[in-house]
């Protein structure tokens, strides 16, 4: 492959896409952002905009690659439709609305012989990799994940959330799973699930799951989006040797034994494009299911409880 810049097309034009992606294509120089699909119109300066991807893939042949940063009940047609064109998909996470629509993007990818990157942000942490390593070493007795955060400042209007697929404070919620399973040395399951849902939406405002793993005493996760003040995006483990380990600022931050180890500005989407560019380059794809499969459980697994309507 040239050293050529790769010819991107973004889906998607909302607020991940502007606050991380935009900046992130441009920053990391390995993708020239040259199609928008906006369905709402919106441009970008050196892109052409495009209401549907299917007239952007029409257009513009000289595309390699596509980044679908839309809520993910709409990825897995849109994704499909861009892998049989022969492109690579970069998809934001939650990558699917179900587990079987992850499963045949994964086999299409394959047959295509293109890239399928399913990002999860919050891995793309150098302490989140430090605490893999520590707990390979020093193994886990407990876990606790409090990822409480209020929903009207980091999802405003966002009615897609409510909807059915659009997995509620699980939205958030999927980032500290998708840390959990990289972190912990053995597979993780889900044991029981407590989902409150608000009455007038179909997607949960609050969950509070119990998870199993091998040799692990209790793993514990409470997600809320009623929180207003500080913001709690934390998973404390305490160690079999009597230690501990957290991660607060959403995986960003590391301590262990009580001691600061670790403190990185957000670079996620940063190395996300890296990581995309190298996985094209190498023809592979990346595609972790695991902190969706857990997502799915809690769902097939959860009891149901219903509280105040919301509304903005
Ligand atoms: P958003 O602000 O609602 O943006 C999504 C965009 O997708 C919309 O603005 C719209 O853009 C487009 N779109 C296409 N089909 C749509 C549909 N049926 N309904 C609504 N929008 C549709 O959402 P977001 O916060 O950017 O989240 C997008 C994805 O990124 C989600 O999977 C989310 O979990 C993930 N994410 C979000 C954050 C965050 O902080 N918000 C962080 C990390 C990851 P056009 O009008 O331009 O077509």
């Amino acid at each position: 492959m040239s050293d050529a810049k790769l010819k991107l097309g973004l889906v998607g034009l909302g607020k991940i896409a502007v606050d991380q992606h935009l900046p992130s294509i441009s920053e990391t120089g390995l993708f020239d952002l040259v199609g928008i699909v906006s369905q709402r119109g919106l441009t970008v300066p050196g892109a052409r905009t495009f209401a549907t991807q299917a007239e952007m893939l029409a257009a513009m042949p000289e595309l390699t690659a596509v980044a679908s940063c839309t809520p993910p009940s709409v990825r897995h047609d849109a994704t499909i439709e861009a892998l049989q064109a022969g492109k690579h998909v970069l998809i934001e996470k939650p990558p699917t609305a179900s587990v079987a629509e992850l499963a045949d993007m994964i086999s299409v990818a394959a047959s295509t012989g293109r890239t399928l990157f399913a990002t999860w942000h919050s891995q793309f942490n150098g302490a989140v990799d430090q605490a893999a390593s520590i707990l390979q070493a020093r193994p886990p007795a407990q876990v606790n994940i409090i990822w409480k955060e209020d929903v009207r400042r980091w999802h405003p209007g966002q009615e897609w959330i409510w909807q059915a697929g659009g997995f509620g404070v699980f939205d958030p919620g999927i980032n500290a799973l998708s840390i959990l399973v990289k972190i912990m040395p053995n597979p993780v399951f889900v044991a029981t699930s407590d989902m409150v849902f608000p009455s007038n939406r179909d997607t949960p405002i609050a969950a509070s799951l119990k998870l199993r793993s091998h040799g692990v005493d209790a793993v514990h996760a409470e997600f809320d989006w009623r929180q207003e003040g500080e913001q709690t995006w934390t998973i404390s483990v305490t160690l079999r040797d009597g230690g501990t380990l957290v991660l607060t600022n959403g995986g960003t931050r590391l301590f262990v034994d009580g001691q600061p180890v670790l403190a990185e500005a957000d670079q996620e989407y940063r190395h996300i494009y890296r990581r995309f560019h190298e996985l094209i380059t190498q023809a592979k794809s990346d595609v972790d299911a695991r902190p969706l499969n857990i997502v799915a459980d809690a769902m097939l697994l959860g009891v149901r409880r219903e509280t105040d309507a919301f509304n903005w």
